[in-house]
């Protein structure tokens, strides 16, 4: 006889705050056959925090491709699984993604038991507009691939939000007031749940400014949220002119502006110029 099938389990681990496993997700972490997760030395101390003491698998982005088929044979053979991250929501910005497909692609159960996640936490802060967002997770470390990911958002009109390090805030907030404008309001949430804690919220320029003056600002874990665009014809003009910038590489001026007015909504006069 065929043994029945087991369950994955994707399992949401505190951001900071031990306080944050939920009794599900001990009940869950007790009880599976085997835990895959990102780092074995980091979940073992979770887990021993604790008192649980289960089989740990590595899964990270270099082997999840290699391991998926190996799990999922486990999961058929009848085994329950767990999937953690070191911090938050497993597959928001962390890995897991190849194995939840894998395991969906067999046609097995794949169940979450959610908790915490740094983004979400910001938002429900932050005091923006929280009905309508964009996820841009963490910005490429390069300066000019960074400015190329922002440059399209700068008209989004829904709240962004950006995953980012100690070592990059101060380069990405500088980009931000660039490319998003030193007026747009934004919130950087700092150590969540941790006991250096801080939300600030003001204009970009303003958060700039107080992050560069105070060094503590500059440490831990951040989420930065900005404000969208105002649906506005400014927003519209500053999206046009990028589109015209862009396909201009490419077509001659009339054609691009032609183009850059249709799809940007913005008056084709207003792209010439600077
Ligand atoms: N899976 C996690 C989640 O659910 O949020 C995110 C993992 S990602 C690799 C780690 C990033 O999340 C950090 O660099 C930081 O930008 C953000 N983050 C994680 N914990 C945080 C916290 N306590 N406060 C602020 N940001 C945090």
């Amino acid at each position: 006889m065929q043994p029945r099938p087991g369950t994955l389990h994707v399992v949401a681990t505190p951001i900071g705050n031990l306080g944050d496993l939920s009794p599900r997700a001990l009940e869950t972490l007790r009880t599976v056959d085997a835990i895959c997760a990102e780092d074995t030395r980091h979940t073992r101390q979770l887990l021993s925090h604790y008192g649980i003491e289960r089989p740990l698998v590595a899964l990270h982005e270099h082997n999840e491709d290699l391991l998926a088929e190996r799990l999922v044979a486990r999961l058929q053979a009848g085994e329950s699984l767990a999937l953690v991250s070191d911090a938050g929501t497993p597959l928001v910005s962390d890995p897991g993604f190849r194995l939840v497909r894998a395991a969906r692609a067999a046609g097995l159960k794949v169940s979450p038991v959610p908790g915490a996640c740094a983004f979400v936490a910001a938002l429900s802060v932050a005091g923006l507009p929280s009905d309508r967002l964009v996820f841009e997770g963490f910005l490429p470390a390069k300066a000019s691939a960074r400015r190329e990911r922002l440059a399209p958002l700068a008209a989004e009109t829904r709240t962004l939000a950006f995953y980012e390090s100690a070592h990059r805030i101060e380069e990405a907030l500088a980009d931000m007031a660039t490319i998003f404008g030193g007026d747009r309001r934004a919130v950087i949430a700092r150590e969540l749940t941790k006991l250096f804690e801080t939300v600030l919220d003001g204009t970009l320029a303003d958060l700039q400014a107080r992050v560069a003056e105070d060094p503590n600002q500059r440490k831990g874990e951040f989420v930065v949220l900005v404000q969208g665009a105002g649906d506005d014809a400014d927003a519209r003009i500053a999206e046009g002119k990028r589109l015209y910038a862009k396909l201009g590489e490419h077509l001659p001026p009339s054609t691009a502006a032609k183009l850059a007015a249709e799809l940007s909504g913005a008056p084709r006069k207003a792209l010439y110029g600077s």
